[in-house]
């Protein structure tokens, strides 16, 4: 029998709609605070899809409040938020079945605290679908580190080769799976790719064209 190939699979806005959670979180908030809704996109913004520094985001969201609170509760604030957001789209959980069905095993690969990746994955029940996953902070290693993927595989018992990486982040997934010799399907969400320097072997508009792309191959 032919060795199961792994589905790596990046998390956030990729196998759930983290920025979406976060608007959410966002839109619930801004009144609680006395904020007009119009701040939403400033808010938006200043969480940069995810990327800006979690301490940071707290101050400025300190500073232009005014508020009392500190930074590791306005923090906690944030990600209990964004957790009790998340949901799992029925299309990307059956996605995953029908990968598994197909001899795939599904694994995240995530860059991001422990307690907060784990927490995502289990309260939205993606912990379900995926035969385990692999988070920075305790693997000591951070996508586009190449070392992250093979270290997916040795833990899955696998050997990387023939592995498909799953991501909507052009370096950190795409060029980390180039880095890395195995090939991957970008979720756009809508943008232009515009990277020079390496390129996915797909692109898809989301998670299920993803998943599809990679059993087609
Ligand atoms: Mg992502």
């Amino acid at each position: 029998m032919p060795p199961v190939p792994l589905l790596l699979l990046d998390l956030d806005n990729t196998l759930v709609d983290r920025t979406g959670a976060f608007r959410q979180w966002a839109r619930a908030f801004l009144p609680e605070i006395g904020a007009p809704d119009s701040d939403l996109e400033w808010l938006m913004d200043a969480d940069d899809d995810g990327f800006a520094n979690k301490m940071v985001l707290a101050e400025k969201i300190r500073d232009r409040y005014l508020l009392d609170a500190s930074l590791e509760d306005i923090l906690a604030e944030i990600r209990i938020g964004v957790i009790e957001h998340l949901r799992l789209d029925p299309l990307v959980a059956c996605a995953l079945e029908i990968a598994a069905k197909a001899d795939w095993l599904p694994v995240i690969v995530t860059n991001g605290t422990q307690r907060q990746q784990e927490a995502k994955i289990r309260r939205c029940g993606l912990d379900r679908y995926v035969a385990g996953w692999i988070i920075s902070e305790e693997a000591g290693l951070r996508k586009p580190d190449p070392r992250i993927f093979a270290e997916a595989a040795r833990r899955a018992g696998r050997r990387l080769g023939g592995s498909w990486m799953v991501g909507d982040n052009p370096a950190a997934d795409i060029g980390g799976a180039t880095s890395a010799g195995i090939p991957s399907v970008w979720i756009s969400r809508g943008r232009r790719w515009s990277e020079p320097r390496f390129a996915p072997t797909c692109t898809a508009d989301n998670c299920l064209s993803a998943v599809y792309e990679v059993l087609a191959s």
